[in-house]
C-alpha cells in the first residue's frame, strides 16, 4: 500500500475537483552506478507490493542475466553458453537494481520506420510524449510492438567465478535477431542517468520475442519501413486527498493558520492505512467541500457525529477538529450514513453516506468473522488483500460515484456519552503469521 501513499503525495491543491490525472509513477530500487563489483542484491521481486500490470527491468541476480517484467509476468534470461539464451519465469528472483511501474492502461500510436538506433527511439518517444502533454521531467514507461527487421541485444553474464555461469573475460553474450515479432519495453527519464539509464542516454530498453524464447537488453535496432505500434501509459485518475484547514495560530491565537491534511497524516494518527480510514477521509472531504465551498475548512466552526468504527471516528476528529470534551463530537450508531457534519455558524448540516453496493459484501462478512475471532491467520491476510483492493478502487474513482450527500434541515445535535464500543481493529493483534 505504500505505492498508494506515494500517489497521494503527488497531488496538489487547490481543489477544482477531487480528481486529478497522473502518469503512472516509475519507481527505482538500487542504481546502476552503485553496483560496484559486488553487485549486492537490492530487490527481491517477490516482495514488490503490487504485481498487477507491473512492468520492470534490471539485471538478473549478480549479473547472471536480464530481468524484464511484462504486464505482471516476471521473465529472466541467462546466456551461460554462447548463442544460447534461456528464458524462464519466476517471482523468486533478485536484482542489484530495478526500475518499475504499474501501468493498467496504454494508449496506442503508430510508429513509422525506418528507425535505426536506440537514440532515434528515444527521440521519437520523447517527441510523442511531449506532444501528448507529458512532463518529460518525470520518468515513464513505454512499449513498442511489431515485427523488427534487425535487433542486436545482449544478456549479461557473471563477473565473478563464484557465480554460476561465469566465464573468464566474458561480460555478456550478444544476439542478432532478424525479422522477429516481439515487443520492446523501455523506461524514459531525463533524470536517472547512472540509475537506470546509461550516462549518455535517457532510455533503457529490453526486447522480448513473441514466442518468449529470447529476452535481452537492446543495443542496436533497424526497423526498415515497418510501421510499429508505440504505447504510452494512459494517465490515471487519482483522488486529490488533501483537505485545507484553518485553525488558530497559537494557544490563545487568532484564526488563520492554514494547513493541508492528507491521507498520510491521517494514517499516522490512526495507526495504519485501511479501507475504513479511506472511506472516512473521502466521505468527509465530500461533505466538507459542500459545507465550505471555498475549500477552506474552519476547524473552529465544525462539529461532527460519527459512526463508532475506529477508522471513521479517527477520520472524524482529526479532519474536522471536533472533540467530545468541547461538545463538537459524539458517536452514534443511530443514524443513516457514516457522518453528519455541521457548520456551527450557519447550522447547515450534511449527512454523508456510502452508496449501496460500493463495498464488496465479502469484506463485511469476513470482517465480522474476524471480530468474532473466527478467521484463520491466512484468511486474515486474504481479508487484508480484499480491503486493499477496495481502497485502491475508492482512490481511483470520483468520490461522487461512491458517496451521497444530503442536507438535514431539521438536524438536532443530540450528544450522548457512550464508551463501550468495541475497538475492532485491535482484536486480532496477537494472531500468528499465515504459514
Ligand atoms: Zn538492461
Ligand atoms: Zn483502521
Amino acid at each position: 500500500m505504500n505505492k498508494l501513499i506515494l500517489i497521494f503525495a503527488l497531488t496538489f491543491l487547490p481543489l477544482p475537483s477531487l480528481m486529478a490525472q497522473i502518469i503512472p509513477k516509475v519507481y527505482t530500487k538500487g542504481a546502476m552506478k552503485d553496483m560496484g563489483t559486488a553487485y549486492d542484491l537490492k530487490v527481491w521481486l517477490d516482495s514488490l507490493p503490487d504485481k498487477s500490470n507491473l512492468f520492470a527491468m534490471g539485471p538478473y541476480d549478480k549479473m547472471k542475466g536480464e530481468i524484464t517484467v511484462f504486464d505482471g509476468k516476471p521473465f529472466f534470461a541467462t546466456a551461460f553458453v554462447k548463442d544460447k539464451a534461456v528464458v524462464s519465469q519466476n517471482w523468486d528472483i533478485r536484482s542489484p537494481f530495478l526500475v518499475y511501474s504499474n501501468v493498467k492502461d496504454w494508449e496506442e500510436f503508430n510508429l513509422n520506420g525506418p528507425i535505426n538506433s536506440t537514440q532515434e527511439i528515444e527521440e521519437k518517444v520523447a517527441a510523442l510524449a511531449k506532444d501528448k502533454g507529458y512532463d518529460l521531467k518525470e520518468p515513464f514507461a513505454f512499449r513498442i510492438a511489431g515485427e523488427f527487421a534487425q535487433i542486436t541485444a545482449h544478456i549479461v553474464t557473471p563477473r565473478s567465478p563464484k557465480i554460476e555461469g561465469y566465464k573468464p573475460d566474458v561480460k555478456s553474450q550478444k544476439f542478432f535477431l532478424e525479422n522477429n515479432k516481439g515487443e520492446l519495453l523501455g523506461f524514459y527519464s531525463e533524470n536517472h542517468q547512472g540509475i537506470f539509464t546509461g550516462s549518455k542516454s535517457f532510455v533503457h530498453i529490453h526486447f522480448l520475442k513473441e514466442d518468449q524464447t529470447f529476452m535481452g537488453h537492446l543495443d542496436e535496432i533497424s526497423t526498415g519501413n515497418q510501421t510499429l505500434k508505440l504505447y504510452l501509459p494512459r494517465k490515471q485518475p487519482v483522488v486529490r486527498t488533501a483537505v485545507q484547514v484553518n485553525d488558530t495560530d497559537f494557544s490563545k491565537g487568532r484564526l488563520g493558520n492554514i494547513q493541508y491534511i492528507d491521507l498520510n497524516d491521517l494514517v499516522k494518527f490512526h495507526g495504519h492505512l485501511c479501507d475504513g480510514l479511506v472511506v472516512g477521509h473521502l466521505a468527509l472531504q465530500s461533505a466538507l467541500n459542500e459545507l465550505y465551498p471555498d475549500g477552506l475548512v474552519d476547524r473552529t466552526n465544525t462539529r461532527i457525529v460519527s459512526k463508532p468504527s475506529p477508522c471513521l471516528t479517527d477520520a472524524a476528529i482529526y479532519t474536522t477538529g471536533g472533540r467530545y470534551q468541547f461538545n463538537t463530537f459524539y458517536v452514534s450508531d443511530n443514524m443513516d450514513g457514516l457522518f453528519t457534519v455541521q457548520r456551527i455558524d450557519t447550522r447547515e448540516a450534511i449527512a454523508v453516506k456510502m452508496k449501496k453496493g460500493v463495498k464488496p459484501q465479502e469484506i463485511d462478512q469476513l470482517g465480522s468473522l474476524a471480530v468474532k475471532g473466527e478467521l484463520s491467520a491466512c484468511d486474515l491476510d486474504k481479508l487484508k488483500g480484499m480491503e486493499d483492493n477496495f481502497t485502491e478502487m475508492l482512490l481511483s474513482a470520483d468520490p461522487k460515484d461512491n458517496f451521497t450527500l444530503s442536507e438535514l434541515p431539521d438536524f438536532k445535535w443530540n450528544p450522548v456519552l457512550k464508551n463501550d464500543y468495541i475497538k475492532t481493529d485491535i482484536l486480532n493483534k496477537n494472531i500468528s503469521k499465515c504459514q
